[in-house]
């Protein structure tokens, strides 16, 4: 194949890659954009096989090596991405992020060690950048994926010292930077590497609670970043463009993530030097709760006017989408007015619970986001929160130091009645208690929320 109609098709995929960002920017056309998105990389990645003219062409006589790669990858990828449950999801793109990010820097360090001296100055700037933007976003990555998989406690990791150690870290990693440039070699690249995985783990470790969903998001910027490197050291176009694409994105998502999380960026990307050890806040003592059974709540809904439902990451754990639509339907039909709350980092990613939602065809004009919705509380019967926890607690608001603090929340407690389905006293993502569950107007209806809307429905239909 020319040059030309190389680029020509290498063109042809950017444009896919563009095309994709917009359909995604809509949910009506979120599919079609992820098939175009698709469509693209699978171009783009069999494009390579079919350039072998050129100084910087695939070295193609490691085909059976390229090959396997690509059936290993097919063969882990394939089946995970689909028995996944929609719960995990976040998760495997933490993963898949991570190790986007980690191949960029392996293949720059390849490329660099292949081009040994005839590297130029500008290839090894880049090169030093790939390894330790790739690195901090592969064991970044790798830790985001322990904390979601909760393999690892959910809470902000701070040690004595810690803000010493990664100042010191931080230096070690320029130090090492300025070593590859100017003598080069394996050993300092090496140094460089290991020293950008450790700061990638000290980075995300102390991040908790509400700050996780931003930062999965800059490390996905990283990513992107890396790739548009690597592929200043390969020089190719298409690499540059699909991670200029994806690096921009990402830094798009992270700053409107922190905006509605009413977090700067500069305190989430430096809370790591910040960050002061935290006492635990469990405590032993128990206090009393008032639950109810499925027919109380039914008989509190069934006199309401106005009733907001609040979805959260527990609804997405009992995959009851389709039976909220149900009894929202059968309030419906009763003359009583429904709305969602959605809350920005409500379930495990963004725009969690509106993709949930949209599986159930709830119609979207009963969607309101946070900004929309608060100030309609005060005339809200009924706040029915099902399965949410840290989106409603208000330690955001009272309790300064507590890894929420700061972040907007849904003000269910201006309702005149909250109703939280959940199945135990055990609190959400962020580790801490919700105070709110043991207010006078909150009534708990335990249970798994699919069996516990279910029964609601029924005795609802019987009223
Ligand atoms: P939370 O994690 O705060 O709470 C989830 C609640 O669901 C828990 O109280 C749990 O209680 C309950 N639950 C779990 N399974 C079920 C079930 N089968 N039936 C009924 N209830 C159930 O979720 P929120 O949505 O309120 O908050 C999201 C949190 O996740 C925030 O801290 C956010 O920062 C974080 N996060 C968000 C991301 C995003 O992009 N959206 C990404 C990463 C983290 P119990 O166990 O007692 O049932």
């Amino acid at each position: 194949m020319n040059r030309n109609l190389y680029d020509l098709i290498g063109l042809a995929a950017a444009v896919c890659f563009i095309l994709a960002l917009k359909g995604l920017s809509h949910p009506k056309t979120a599919r079609r954009g992820n098939l175009i998105g698709a469509f693209g990389a699978t171009v783009a990645t069999l494009l390579v096989f079919f350039f072998t003219g050129g100084a910087h062409a695939l070295p193609l006589h490691h085909l059976p090596l390229i090959l396997a790669a690509i059936a290993i990858g097919l063969l882990i990828g394939v089946p995970a991405a689909r028995k996944v449950q929609m719960t995990a999801m976040p998760q495997l793109v933490a993963l898949f992020n991570g190790v986007g990010g980690g191949a960029a820097a392996l293949v720059a360090i390849v490329e660099y060690l292949r081009l040994g001296v005839d590297a130029t100055s500008a290839e090894v700037i880049a090169t030093v950048f790939t390894v330790i933007v790739g690195s901090v976003s592969f064991s970044g990555s790798c830790i985001t994926f322990a904390k979601l998989q909760e393999l690892m406690t959910t809470r902000p990791v701070v040690f004595p010292g810690g803000r010493f150690v990664i100042a010191l870290n931080v230096a070690g990693v320029f130090a090492a930077a300025g070593w590859v440039i100017n003598s080069g070699g394996n050993t300092s690249l090496a140094v460089l590497g290991g020293l950008s995985l450790l700061f990638g783990v000290l980075f995300v470790l102390p991040v908790g609670g509400a700050d996780v969903p931003i930062v999965i998001s800059l490390l996905n910027a990283f990513t992107g970043l890396t790739v548009a490197a690597s592929g200043y050291v390969l020089q190719t176009t298409l690499l540059i463009v699909a991670g200029t694409l994806v690096g921009a994105s990402g830094t798009i998502l992270t700053r409107l993530m922190a905006d509605a999380m009413g977090r700067s960026l500069f305190k989430t990307l430096f809370g790591a030097f910040t960050a002061k050890p935290q006492a635990a806040s469990e405590s032993a003592e128990v206090r009393p709760v008032k639950s109810g059974s499925p027919e109380d709540v039914a008989i509190l809904l069934n006199y309401a006017r106005r009733v907001v439902i609040v979805p959260g990451f527990g609804l997405a754990v009992a995959q009851a989408q389709h039976t909220v639509r149900e009894m929202a339907d059968v309030l419906a039909a009763k003359g009583i007015e429904v709305a969602y709350g959605i809350h920005p980092v409500a379930g495990r990613m963004p725009g969690h619970m509106n993709v949930l939602l949209a599986e159930a065809n709830v119609p979207y004009e009963q969607l309101a986001e946070m900004e929309e919705v608060n100030p309609t509380f005060s005339q809200t019967d009924v706040a029915l929160v099902i399965g949410a926890n840290d989106v409603v607690n208000p330690a955001a608001k009272n309790t300064p130091g507590c890894p929420i603090y700061g972040m907007p929340i849904l003000e269910v407690a201006d309702a005149a009645n909250v109703i939280f389905l959940k199945r135990s006293m055990r609190p959400g993502f962020a580790g801490i208690e919700n105070e709110l569950l043991y207010d006078p107007k909150t009534t708990l209806l335990f249970g798994d929320a699919k069996e516990t809307l279910t029964k609601v429905v029924s005795a609802l239909k019987n009223l």
